[in-house]
């Protein structure tokens, strides 16, 4: 088993590259069946989901556009706290099929809120599309349409994941060593 060193943590393969190209096949294959002549547009949310995205579209056969966007943090109001708000939206998605393209639901609470906001813009529908998701730490209800993989709790890296902003290059997915 291979181990890897990010600052002061050692992390260990848990998923392997083939394994997690298995799943992103099926599920694209499974969006080429729900959205055909739909014309969707992903958005992929960055920056945690790049490889996801890149290697989903790979295998979709349908037509669709594709644009990234970010969730940027601020600091907002002593009641409100830090916000996330989304950045890089040009696009008009109003009577659009549009999936969102995230890398991983822990809470929950980011994809809500990123659910609202799109909503706004009256959309014809909205899917979500992770690559990865704790389903024991999930905190709101969440209807996701398409999960390559479930994960316990652990931190995970690898695969576009980060550890502070390193990591993201590797290509299995690894979980943090106690
Ligand atoms: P949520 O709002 O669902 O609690 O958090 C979602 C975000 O937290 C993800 O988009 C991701 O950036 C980050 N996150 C949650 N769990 C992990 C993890 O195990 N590893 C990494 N690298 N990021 C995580």
């Amino acid at each position: 088993m291979d181990t890897i060193q990010i600052k002061d943590k050692r992390f260990k393969t848990f998923i392997p590259e083939a394994d997690i190209l298995k799943e992103v096949a099926r599920v694209a294959n499974e969006i080429n069946h729900d959205l055909e002549g739909e014309n969707p547009l992903f958005l992929s949310v960055l920056n945690g989901s790049f490889m996801f995205t890149a290697d989903l579209m790979k295998h979709l056969t349908i037509p669709c556009e594709i644009s990234f966007v970010k969730l940027a943090s601020y600091a907002g109001t002593a009641s409100t706290g830090k916000v996330k708000e989304l950045v890089g939206l040009n696009e008009d998605i109003s009577g659009r099929t549009v999936v969102i393209v995230e890398d991983i639901v822990d809470t929950g609470l980011t994809m809500q809120r990123l659910l609202e906001t799109l909503k706004a813009r009256n959309p014809k529908e909205i899917r979500i599309a992770t690559l990865l998701v704790k389903p024991d730490k999930l905190q709101v209800d969440l209807d996701i349409n398409y999960v390559a993989m479930n994960i316990p709790n652990d931190f995970i890296v690898g695969y576009g994941l980060d550890y502070d902003g390193f990591g993201r290059n590797y290509r299995d997915i690894y979980t943090v060593v106690e």
